[in-house]
């Protein structure tokens, strides 16, 4: 399995994160790089992956637009529609700043009352980022967490991933580099328990050297470095993984199904309201009483707002019993593994095994081929690692840092 294979088969921490970034360390036992602490070895307890271990399947639908997101105002009779859709495979990661985008937008209206549509992920910060500007918002959505896609990601902050597939214009760069620096700075101020953030180290296993990262971001990198965490190449002897290098990362991880929820407890105590409810055609809006109404109908804008470019790139998951003991993301794999590759991610919820991207494929219908290929990779592959040494303290990733920013006010029984 070489690189490219790897960031096709090998799962969306690859494709997410890109491979060229900032600075990579080659750690070496008893060598270390300049200026760097020795590296203690790296220990780990593999994922006990079985078939038997398998507690569920899930698939989700990833909203692209091959031209990227759609952010922008237009009229709707004496209304302002403001679109926010199209996120694509990177809704956790960005909708903190296409929500503040939008709110740029509604701020320039002199009413204070908007309508969200929509309580995926983009919906809901939209909605708290309206709220904290000072609107007061209804979010109307045909459904609700955990019944949303959004509660079907992965999920890590991968703010380029599967988000455009044609040229980019420069206008619309700029959009998303403000939009992700918005989202990565959000994510890292709501790491704790109460939103389900956290950092963890993520490693990719392959049996090539990764490649140097690539200099200044020119053409073709989309996401700055700034964005990107410290690389540290393990090779053989220096990682338990059944290939021969391993590159170590840090990355953000979100919990769908606790930061969704928290979201929505946010908006619902900012005074906010939630109404079920699916609209046709966007004559249904002229009902609404709020003179601003943001759009985050995520690939229900195809539909609602005919917008035929949209794609639904299909993105299926399978879900082990939670364990305790691991606390690594990891993907790829590699000639030890007769090449078949994992990509997964322990979360509280289990340890998520995926994923997919078809493109254009609409079916909420899992695959039974690709859950037979996901699940025996990662019994390949974690059956192939090495067991962790019992002299040696288990790895463990970056502690969570401080409590998220709101739990200093709210009473624990708020919480
Ligand atoms: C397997 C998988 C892995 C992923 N991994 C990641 C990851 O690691 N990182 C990341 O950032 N992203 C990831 N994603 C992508 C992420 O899930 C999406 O970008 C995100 O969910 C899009 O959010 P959204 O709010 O736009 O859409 P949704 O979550 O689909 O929410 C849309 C909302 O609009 C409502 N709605 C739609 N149409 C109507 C209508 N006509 N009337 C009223 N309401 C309507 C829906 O009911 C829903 O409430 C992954 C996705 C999948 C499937």
């Amino acid at each position: 399995v070489n690189r490219r294979t790897l960031l096709r088969t090998g799962g969306a921490a690859l494709v997410g994160l890109g491979f060229g970034g900032c600075a990579t360390t080659r750690s070496r036992r008893g060598d270390p790089a300049p200026g760097m602490p020795t590296q203690p070895p790296i220990n780990l307890v593999p994922v006990a992956a079985s078939w038997e271990r398998v507690i569920r399947t899930t698939v989700g639908l990833r909203p692209h637009r091959p031209s990227g997101f759609l952010l922008k105002a237009e009229r709707l009779d004496e209304k302002v529609l403001i679109h926010d859709y199209g996120h694509g495979g990177a809704g956790h990661g960005i909708g903190w700043g296409t929500g503040f985008l939008a709110t740029e937008l509604a701020m320039q209206q002199t009413k204070r009352r908007a309508a969200v549509i929509g309580c995926g992920t983009v919906g809901l910060t939209a909605a708290r980022q309206l709220q904290r500007h000072g609107f007061d918002v209804t979010i109307y959505a045909a459904s609700l967490p955990p019944e949303t896609t959004s509660n079907m990601a992965m999920a890590f902050f991968s703010p380029a991933s599967g988000l455009i597939s044609a040229a980019r214009t420069p206008e619309w760069e700029i959009q998303f580099r403000h939009a992700a620096e918005i989202g990565y700075r959000e994510l890292q101020l709501l790491v704790g328990s109460r939103y389900g953030i956290s950092w963890i180290d993520s490693y990719t296993m392959s049996d090539e050297e990764p490649a140097a990262p690539r200099e200044e971001p020119g053409s073709g990198e989309l996401v700055p470095r700034s964005m990107q965490t410290d690389r540290i190449v393990l090779g053989p002897g220096e990682h338990p993984f059944p290939t021969t290098y391993a590159l170590r990362r840090s990355i953000l991880r979100i919990e769908p199904s606790i930061y969704l929820d928290a979201l929505l407890a946010d908006v619902v105590r900012f005074g906010g309201h939630i109404v079920v409810r699916k609209f046709e055609t966007p004559r249904d809006l002229m009902s609404l009483t709020e003179s601003v109404i943001v759009n985050c109908a995520g690939l229900g804008s195809r539909e609602l707002f005919n917008d035929k470019t949209m794609v639904p790139v299909k993105g299926q998951l399978s879900v082990l019993v939670p364990q305790t003991d691991v606390d690594y993301a990891a993907s790829g794999g590699g000639a030890r593994t007769a090449g078949a590759v994992v990509s997964t991610m322990p979360r509280r919820d289990g340890i998520v095994l995926g994923t997919t991207m078809e493109r254009g494929v609409e079916t909420l219908e899992p695959n039974e081929e690709s859950r037979k290929r996901i699940v025996d990779g990662a019994v390949a592959v974690f059956n192939a690692m090495r067991r962790p040494a019992r002299d040696r303290p288990i790895t463990t990733s970056v502690p969570p840092s401080q409590p998220a920013r709101f739990d200093s006010f709210l009473d624990e029984d708020d919480v």
